[in-house]
């Protein structure tokens, strides 16, 4: 995994190649703290706070595939031509087909959510050039808050080699201040969650993640389609809610609920009131602890 595809262009070299867009990347993470962990976080920090992540993300990603090899910086490798990539005239891939490569072809550790998470913050920034941004604050803080802690791991993990350090002075100081940031906006989201405690006390069971701040927040309401979060106030309708949780859950297909025998119920589901992922009905509304036990009995049936 180690620099296969620089191995020709010499030590020195590299360092000069590879310093600059690391350095860069830790820029903009530190503008990203900078906007998120003011006293009050305005409309404007939150837009420059997504587009620099989002600036963040693609260089720190691209960086880590072109220490593989340069061409997977493409948008089709296989197109891939040297000139070109030196004169940087070239259409480079996006960050979804970024993460897919990492995971699949360099084999760094990036899990669903981490996936979910970086690719959910590049919609928002596409739809925050075309309309403006439209989501509630907290959602994207929450969700900035879960990509800024990864990259700030992707760096140490998959850029700066572990046997070396960091030998760039300026490079030290700009990501101390990134873990100052990353911890408090981790403060932050933590300190909100417990104040919601209250709130959110006997309807455990009916409380799973939210599909916009991803926030173990999302109250489901005893008898409507419709229910909201308390992290981020956003009401979720039933079918976004079941498509977020079938594509992230450990099966991916509706079953039959032993209690009102709708085939509503998805398994895998972090629930406030379980210590384990759990069966959720989306028309009882609540997890359903003995669904558990009719996995075997019941054959599954897949969505049509
Ligand atoms: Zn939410
Ligand atoms: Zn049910």
């Amino acid at each position: 995994m180690e620099n296969a595809g620089t191995r020709a262009s010499g030590g020195l070299r590299q360092q000069e190649l590879h310093f600059p867009p690391l350095l860069n990347g830790a820029d903009y993470l530190v503008s990203v703290v900078d906007h998120l962990t003011k006293d009050e976080v305005g409309p404007r920090d939150l837009k420059y706070a997504v587009l620099h992540l989002q600036a963040a993300i693609e260089v720190l990603l691209k960086e880590r595939l072109h220490r593989e090899h340069w061409a997977l910086v493409f948008s089709d490798p296989g197109q891939a031509n040297l000139r070109r990539f030196h004169e940087g005239d070239f259409e480079s891939c996006t960050t979804k087909q970024a993460v897919q490569r990492l995971r699949s072809i360099v084999g760094c550790d990036i899990t669903d959510d981490e996936r979910s998470a970086l690719i959910a913050l590049a919609a928002d920034r596409n739809a925050l050039q075309h309309y403006g941004l439209t989501q509630n604050a907290h959602a994207v803080e929450a969700r900035a808050g879960r990509v800024l802690d990864f990259l700030y791991r992707f760096i140490h993990t998959e850029l700066i080699n572990p046997t070396i350090g960091t030998a760039d002075e300026s490079l030290s100081a700009e990501l101390n201040l990134v873990s100052r940031g990353v911890r408090s906006i981790d403060a932050f989201v933590k300190q909100r969650m417990r104040r919601l405690r209250g709130g959110l006390k006997g309807y455990e069971p009916r409380t799973i993640d939210c599909p916009a701040c991803g926030q173990n927040a999302l109250v489901l309401a005893a008898s409507q389609l419709q229910h909201r979060c308390l992290f981020c106030e956003k009401i979720n309708h039933r079918a976004p809610i079941m498509r977020f949780h079938l594509r992230r859950g450990e099966r991916g297909f509706r079953r039959e609920c032993p209690r009102c025998h709708d085939h509503a119920l998805i398994d895998g589901i972090h629930v406030a009131s379980e210590t384990a992922p759990a069966p959720v009905c989306f028309t009882c509304n609540c997890v359903i602890p003995e669904a558990r036990h009719t996995l075997i009995d019941h054959p599954a049936e897949r969505d049509v």
